[in-house]
């Protein structure tokens, strides 16, 4: 058979672990106890030589299980774990895999909370540089002989800012760095990480994936392509199979189930439902977004409009060459503070609010609410103005959003 594409693999991804009483969408399994008839088999679930097996819920279900292997098949990936929200896995995965003393390269373009977490991160004697990241020579000036992982997101959000993904793929290959990409913004819809030579994936399933804004989630994803046996920070308890699984291995252990970021199962099953329809989500609010982003390009009102697949975007190149489409994520200035808040004030529309990748529009004013508590010049490094404004596409008709910019910016 040849190859079947995105969506088909997508909505039957869950059911390689076969189909429960005919039920054909994986159902919601609420027991935190497993048992097991011959004690043999706990044994071997505890002792990792029954694979898949399940003992206590905050180590995970068969419906959590099932969401991890769609997300590990949309990455094209070796493993998921799934966490309770996007922060939850970004946590866990840097205190699992890095020590005090330890370097971390981060780009300065990423996540307001993400960005505070890594504070957290120096408070516990981690060191970290935060650079330039669309630029892979600033990132190889910043390694240290104690560096052991660089962090970059897809496009950042709200500038959008899309880091030289390949050039720094190529750099931690050579150097040995772990590379962890943040895919939440693009999904594995627009773009595969696998293919820049990303260590590990993080998605907050919240987002993208889920796509309906009424459930809250993360993944780690293993891409299969870091030498674990490299890697000095993994436990002598998890030196043990395949290196390739020890990563995960040890995340799983020391990050979910010492940790406890557990996702729940009805969390998990509601995310599942949105993911079915990721494709077509992704391919509707990014030709919304492209639309509108050219709208506003072109109004004189408009002083700045920022989505990688406009040409006035300084990634444009990268962007077109590799994303399968520019995301719902759109930012833009109509000058000043006040006349931004004015002009969200007369939208009709799209939902004054925050959060991302909702069924609805959402808009918000960037500098006085999600980037209010990093101060002004965290802000200007940022390349968020006091004017900005966050706009995440939904699934509104194209042309009923259109005419509401259209008012919106003539009155
Ligand atoms: C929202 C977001 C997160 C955090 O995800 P939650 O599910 O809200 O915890 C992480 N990274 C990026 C890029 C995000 O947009």
């Amino acid at each position: 058979m040849t190859k079947q594409g995105f969506t088909t693999q997508n909505v039957h991804a869950d059911q390689h672990f076969g189909v429960e009483h005919g039920g054909i969408h994986k159902p919601i399994h609420t027991s935190v106890q497993y048992g097991y008839e011959r004690v043999e088999d706990l044994i071997g679930v505890f002792q990792g030589s029954i694979k898949g097996g399940f003992n206590y819920a905050r180590q995970g279900t068969p419906t959590t299980a099932a969401l991890e292997a769609k997300i590990t098949q949309m990455e094209q990936a070796l493993g998921s774990i799934s966490f309770a929200t996007g922060m939850a896995a970004i946590t866990a995965m840097f205190l699992t895999l890095l020590k005090a003393g330890d370097h971390l390269i981060s780009s300065q373009f990423v996540f307001g909370n993400t960005n505070s977490l890594i504070g957290t991160l120096r408070d516990l004697g981690i060191e970290v540089t935060m650079v330039d990241a669309t630029r892979t020579d600033a990132v190889a000036a910043a390694i240290q002989p104690n560096s052991r992982m660089v962090f970059v997101e897809t496009i950042a959000n709200p500038a959008t800012q899309v880091p030289d993904l390949g050039g720094i793929g190529a750099l931690c290959k050579s150097r040995g760095l772990v590379y962890v990409v943040d895919n939440t913004i693009t999904s594995p819809w627009i773009f595969l990480p696998k293919t820049v030579g990303a260590s590990l994936v993080i998605n907050s399933l919240t987002k993208t994936i889920a796509g309906h804004g009424a459930a809250l989630g993360g993944a780690i994803t293993d891409t299969g392509l870091f030498d674990w046996s490299t890697y000095p920070n993994i436990f002598a308890n998890y030196r043990q199979g395949d290196p390739k699984g020890w990563g995960l291995q040890q995340v799983r252990k020391k990050g979910l189930r010492d940790m406890g970021g557990t996702l729940s199962s009805e969390q998990a099953h509601a995310i599942s439902l949105g993911a079915e329809t990721l494709a077509l989500r992704a391919a509707q609010t990014s030709k919304t977004a492209l639309e509108l982003a050219r709208f506003l390009e072109s109004h004189s009102a408009v002083q700045r409009v920022f989505y990688p697949m406009l040409e006035s975007h300084p990634q444009h190149l990268f962007a077109k060459q590799h994303f399968s489409a520019g995301s719902w994520l759109l930012a833009f200035e109509v000058g000043n503070e006040a006349a931004c808040l004015k002009f969200i004030n007369r939208l009709k529309l799209p939902v004054v609010a925050t959060g991302l990748g909702d069924t609805r529009s959402l808009i918000i004013p960037v500098a006085p609410t999600i980037f209010w508590e990093m101060g002004a010049a965290a802000r200007a490094a940022m390349g968020i103005s006091d004017g900005l404004i966050r706009f995440s596409v939904g699934l509104e008709d194209t042309a009923d959003l259109l005419a509401d910019f259209e008012q919106a910016l003539r009155s």
